[in-house]
C-alpha cells in the first residue's frame, strides 16, 4: 500500500478532507494531536481499527483511547461516574488527559480489550479536531509507531514506522507536549492516575477536590493500565541514567572513547556543551533524541535525572521506562 503524505499547511482543509473520506472508507490515517501523532480508526470499523493493531504490531489486549470533538460525543459512551467525567472535561479538555470511565457496552471490545472501562480525551489540535468533526464519529487513535519504538511527534517518525501499512499520514509539523496525555481511571476511589503527562495530580486534585492516587509501574497489587506491561519509549541502545552532575561528567571522562549523547535540562548546558553529544532534554524533544540516538547509531544515551527532571512526573515517567527496559 502507497501511504499518501497530506500536508495540511499546503493543502488546508483539503488535507483534511481527503484524511476523512479515506477514513469513512476503513482505511487507518495518522494525525497530529497536542501530545503525538496518533492512528486513527472510525471507533464502529472493527476491520480498520484491526488494522491498527496490524500495523502497529500491537498486542491486542492493550485497548486503545477514543478521541472526540466534543462532551457530547462522548457522552453516549459513558456510563459512570458521569459527575467527576463532565466536571474534568469541562476543566481540561480539550488538552492531554484521558479520562478512564465505565462504558455502555455499545464500545466494540476490540477497542477496550474486553474491559468494562474505555478511556476518552478530546486532543487540543486543531487540525485533529477537525478531522474528527468531519468523520462526525469518535476515532480509536493510539500513538502512530510501530509497537516498542518511541512514540511520533513528527510525521516523518510517522513515515519512519508506518509507511507503506497505513492509508495517509496528516502532516501538521511538530507536535507541542510530545509525550502522550496524562491517563486518570475514574472508577476506582481514590481516582488513579496510570500514567502520567503534563496534567498534573495536583492539577487534578485542585479541580476534583478529593485525592488522586498515582499507579507506581510494576506495583504487582494493583491493576495498571494494561500497556505499561509493555516495553515502551525506548531506544535500541542502552540508556543509563545519573542523577547528580558530578557523576555524569565523571562517568563521561571514563568513558571518553566512546559515542555518547548526553541529555540533560538546559541549566546544565554550560557544563556538558563540550561533550561532541550534548542535547537539551526536553519532554518536547526526548523522542526525537531518542529516535535520533537509534539512527544515528550512538553508543549509548545518559541523561541527567536531577530533582526538577524527578518532579516532573511524565518526563520523569517516560526516562525510567527507556532505561528499565
Ligand atoms: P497509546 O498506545 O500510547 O495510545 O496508549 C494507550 C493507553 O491508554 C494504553 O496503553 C492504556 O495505558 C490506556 N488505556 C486505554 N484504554 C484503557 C482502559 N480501558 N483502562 C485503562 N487504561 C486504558
Ligand atoms: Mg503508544
Amino acid at each position: 500500500m502507497e501511504t499518501v503524505l497530506l500536508d495540511v499547511q499546503r493543502l488546508g482543509n483539503q488535507a483534511i478532507e481527503q484524511a476523512a473520506q479515506l477514513l469513512h472508507r476503513g482505511e487507518i490515517v495518522a494525525f497530529p494531536t497536542e501530545t503525538v501523532y496518533g492512528l486513527g480508526a472510525v471507533i464502529w470499523n472493527e476491520e480498520a481499527v484491526r488494522k491498527i493493531f496490524v500495523a502497529k504490531g500491537r498486542p491486542l489486549d492493550n485497548p486503545l483511547i477514543v478521541h472526540i470533538a466534543s462532551v457530547q460525543m462522548a457522552l453516549p459512551l459513558v456510563r459512570e461516574p458521569l459527575d467527576r467525567f463532565r466536571l474534568l472535561a469541562r476543566h481540561f479538555w480539550p488538552g492531554p488527559l484521558t479520562l478512564v470511565v465505565k462504558h455502555r457496552g455499545n464500545v466494540p471490545s476490540i477497542v477496550t480489550a474486553g474491559l468494562p472501562t474505555v478511556a476518552i480525551r478530546m486532543p487540543d489540535h486543531p487540525v485533529a479536531l477537525a478531522l474528527i468533526e468531519k468523520v462526525g464519529e469518535p476515532l480509536v487513535a493510539p500513538s502512530a509507531n510501530r509497537s516498542g519504538k518511541p512514540s511520533p511527534t513528527r510525521a516523518e517518525h510517522v513515515v519512519e514506522d508506518l509507511a507503506g501499512s497505513i492509508a495517509a499520514v496528516l502532516d501538521a509539523g511538530p507536535t507541542q507536549i510530545g509525550i502522550e496525555s496524562t491517563v486518570l481511571v475514574l472508577t476506582t476511589d481514590p481516582p488513579r492516575i496510570v500514567r502520567p503527562g503534563v496534567v498534573t495530580k495536583e492539577a487534578l486534585e485542585a479541580v476534583l477536590g478529593i485525592p488522586v492516587e498515582e499507579a507506581v509501574p510494576g506495583d504487582a497489587d494493583r491493576p495498571v493500565a494494561p500497556g505499561m506491561k509493555y516495553r515502551h519509549y525506548a531506544p535500541t541502545v542502552p540508556v543509563r541514567l545519573f542523577e547528580s552532575p558530578e557523576e555524569l561528567e565523571q562517568a563521561l571522562q571514563d568513558a571518553a572513547e566512546q559515542r555518547i549523547l548526553v541529555l540533560a535540562l538546559p541549566q546544565w548546558r554550560t557544563r556538558f556543551q563540550h561533550s561532541p553529544g550534548y542535547r537539551l532534554l526536553s519532554e518536547q524533544t526526548l523522542y526525537e533524541t531518542f529516535r535520533e540516538a537509534d539512527r544515528d547509531r550512538w553508543e549509548a544515551v545518559w541523561i541527567l535525572v536531577d530533582e526538577e527532571v524527578q518532579r516532573r512526573r511524565g518526563l520523569y515517567n517516560r526516562i525510567l521506562k527507556a532505561a528499565t527496559s
